[in-house]
């Protein structure tokens, strides 16, 4: 059984719709998706339906911004009632912090000699009611000025280039009560991505469990190194959390992370599912 549980659409920043997402998994050989777009639930219904036809089950996800130390810090949630008003509330919050500061990084690029328009920024987005970094990157890309999203970053975006404006997230511990009062299951993505290590440690996860509890953590994932999927895997299994695997596929917005790039294990996937269940969520 093959199982990819992190995912983006062109809801968020992906380059997919999610039916074109969900048939991609299917020519993937993937039997389970999650499709985890970023402070939106907007891609579920389309993903699910089309996973009906096609025959990939689809897990509701999504991946809520967050923050530890006025650090990033990415949230899954997996099973969460999307109607759930608090949850979407805070999604509307940080999706409104996410896309409201764009215009200030517009403004400083265009100090650094970049011709671009807030324009330029919507049309690339396409809709995406999640407008962030991403679709400046792309703008970028289609004024020539980067190769791919990933120099657009580095020359500009990242947080100590000359473009980045800082923006709203909610604290991580904030995160896990609002997916948990959505009836979902919470698992850290990526934790040790992007220096992550520095703030998400064992005894931090021990009091994320004790005091809010945290179900899971992402172990298998293009940003960690083999070491730290070794540490990773020793850490979770001792903390018995869920250990889970993905590619976080972008279609064209992330080339090296093609879909089933990373798997979860059939028994953290059976292991997920039993604590969405118990907390009254959605399972597949
Ligand atoms: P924002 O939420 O607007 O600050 O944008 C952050 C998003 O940009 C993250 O969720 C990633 O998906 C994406 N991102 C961050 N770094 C890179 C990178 N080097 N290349 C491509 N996408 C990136
Ligand atoms: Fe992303
Ligand atoms: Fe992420
Ligand atoms: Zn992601």
């Amino acid at each position: 059984m093959r199982i990819d549980l992190h995912t983006h659409s062109r809801v968020s920043d992906g380059t997919d719709t999610p039916t074109t997402l969900v048939m991609k998994a299917f020519q993937a050989d993937l039997d389970v998706i999650a499709l985890t777009d970023h402070d939106t639930f907007g891609g579920i219904l389309e993903a699910q339906e089309a996973g009906k036809r096609i025959g990939v089950k689809v897990v509701c996800g999504l991946e809520m911004s967050t923050e530890v130390e006025g650090r990033a810090v990415h949230l899954l949630g997996y099973g969460c009632d999307t109607y759930n008003r608090d949850l979407g509330e805070e999604l509307g919050r940080i999706r409104h912090g996410r896309s409201a500061r764009l215009p200030q990084m517009v403004q400083k690029l265009n100090e650094c000699g970049l011709e671009l328009t807030m324009d330029d920024v919507t049309r690339v987005a396409m809709g995406s009611p999640a407008m962030g970094r991403p679709h400046v990157a792309d703008a970028l890309v289609e004024k020539g000025y980067v190769a791919d999203r990933d120099e657009a970053f580095t020359e500009w975006l990242a947080e100590d280039r000359p473009g980045y404006v800082k923006r709203y997230a909610c604290s991580l511990e904030r995160g896990i009560e609002l997916i948990h009062g959505a009836k979902g299951v919470a698992v850290i993505a990526h934790p040790w991505a992007r220096r992550g290590r520095e703030v998400i440690d064992a005894p931090y996860l021990q009091q994320l469990i004790d005091t809010y509890g945290l179900e899971g953590i992402e172990v298998d994932h293009p940003d960690h190194d083999d070491e730290s999927r070794a540490l990773l895997f020793e850490m979770g299994g001792r903390l018995g959390l869920v250990r889970t695997g993905s590619s976080d596929y972008h279609g064209l917005g992330k080339k090296n992370n093609p879909l089933g790039a990373h798997l979860t294990r059939k028994s953290a996937f059976r292991d997920l599912m039993a604590r969405i269940k118990r907390r009254g969520g959605q399972i597949v």
